[in-house]
């Protein structure tokens, strides 16, 4: 406890402290069978987006990937429809500019609603943002007692919640400070001393989107346990958290000392299937560091793992003044669709063409399923499949016949989501999908 204020404490004597604190108390209605109603508050801080105290100069653009959709007019994979107000024209043109590289990377047929207030806040506080609200949701393959963040909730299902297809409830809440030292330039080339606003925008809208877990401790300042659970449900990304070992974040006793051992042991990683491909086979690295500290600890990235300047860093607990990171990631990016959003078609880079272009079918499967690769050649494959905790249920080396290959005997497997790897055994090169077991 007393290392945690002293952090804090440190932070704040800074003149280039920042934070950004984020408070979010809303309702969870778990539906189960259109009865019973649970309410679940989520009313700890997430986020409080500290920037380190010394200027770090580093910038990374958007990648060209997107660069290139934004710049085609009227190809963006996603509305947003943001509600401004109180905004400068050139906090306006940042913040928008920030949704339009969200909206040009994930995929929903459902419009995300923002509201998006620019005002004076304490001092020391940037701003933050997060879902208006978590659903569990009742589609095939979703996991059992899991919240999703709004828009999330609404993507899976193709709902507008809670009013149906005219509702206009907002999914995100963002509040940014209007006397903070940020940097309103589109650049990504703050200068020293300055908070880029880009990045800090896009970097919220993240934890909006459902960059953010459950777990947390009994007590901020002065931890005795862990907690995982809220209520009944986990968030969506803790079904993805394991420790080193490993061993799932969900298995540990809830609340539990060894839990908060877990969150505050150094050691915990993502084991999505996509995640995971995407950080080029190595489970990324989570926040957790010995000394809890709320609003960094858990739902980020690991800060030392991808330090400024590292395509990576966007979901990293802290922002260093001079410090711009204008992409969203590929390890965060697999992460969403790990969790259930769809990425923008061809934005996760895979390096053989040829799988840009697989199919798999039947999909949702019942006993068998078919791999067609588009080049017809024969070639060998590793084929594994794994389930929604990354554990690897089936592992096979196959043979393509005219580019196509099945994958049978899947009869036992429960009913379920499932992530298939497929990796080319001559070149390395691999790609993962999601499939529906039914
Ligand atoms: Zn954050």
């Amino acid at each position: 406890m007393k290392k945690n204020y002293a952090l804090i404490n440190f932070r704040s004597k800074s003149l280039l402290f920042f934070g950004i604190f984020l408070v979010f108390s809303l309702s969870l209605f778990a539906q189960t069978e259109g009865a019973n109603d649970t309410s679940i508050n989520v009313d700890w801080d997430i986020c409080r987006y500290y920037p380190e105290s010394q200027t770090r100069m580093s910038s990374v653009p958007v990648p060209d990937y997107i660069k290139r959709k934004m710049e085609s007019r009227g190809t963006a994979c996603s509305t947003f429809i943001v509600s401004y107000s109180g905004f400068t024209s050139e906090a306006q043109s940042a913040f928008q500019f920030a949704v339009d590289i969200w909206s040009n990377v994930i995929e929903s047929p459902i419009p995300i609603r923002i509201s998006a207030e620019f005002g004076p806040l304490a001092a020391g506080v940037l701003g933050g943002a997060g879902p208006t609200d978590f659903k569990s949701v009742f589609i095939l393959g979703a996991p059992p007692n899991t919240a999703y963040p709004i828009a999330l909730a609404e993507k899976l299902t193709g709902a507008e919640f809670p009013d149906g297809p005219s509702s206009t409830s907002v999914d995100i809440s963002a509040t940014f400070s209007s006397t903070a030292n940020f940097y309103f330039g589109l650049d990504a080339n703050p200068p020293g001393g300055q908070i880029d606003f880009v990045s800090v925008v896009l970097h919220e809208l993240g934890h909006g989107l459902g960059i953010l877990g459950f777990g947390r401790t009994d007590n901020p300042d002065n931890p005795t346990m862990g907690v995982l659970r809220n209520g009944f449900f986990v968030n969506v990304w803790d079904n993805f958290i394991e420790n080193g070992t490993p061993v799932d974040i969900k298995s540990f006793e809830d609340p539990s000392v060894a839990l908060l051992g877990e969150i505050t042991g150094n050691d915990l990683f993502s084991n999505g299937p996509i995640t995971t491909a995407q950080n080029g086979g190595v489970k990324p690295s989570t926040y957790a560091p010995t000394i809890y500290s709320q609003g960094s600890s858990y739902s980020h990235w690991d800060e030392a793992t991808y330090p400024p300047g590292n395509a990576n860093s966007l979901m990293t607990p802290f922002i260093a003044p001079g410090e711009a990171i204008h992409d969203p990631g590929l390890v965060t990016l697999g992460f969403m669709e790990d969790m259930g959003w769809s990425i923008c078609g061809g934005s996760l880079a895979v390096k053989d063409f040829t799988f840009n272009t697989l199919k798999i079918s039947p999909n949702p499967f019942t006993s068998s399923i078919t791999i067609k690769l588009s080049n017809g050649l024969n070639d060998d494959y590793k084929i594994n499949l794994f389930d929604i905790n990354g554990r690897v249920v089936l592992s096979e080396t196959k043979a393509t016949s005219n580019g196509a290959m099945t994958i049978s005997n899947l009869d036992n497997l429960d009913d379920t989501l499932y992530f298939v790897r497929i990796t080319n055994k001559r070149s390395g090169a691999s790609i993962t999908k999601k499939v529906i077991k039914n």
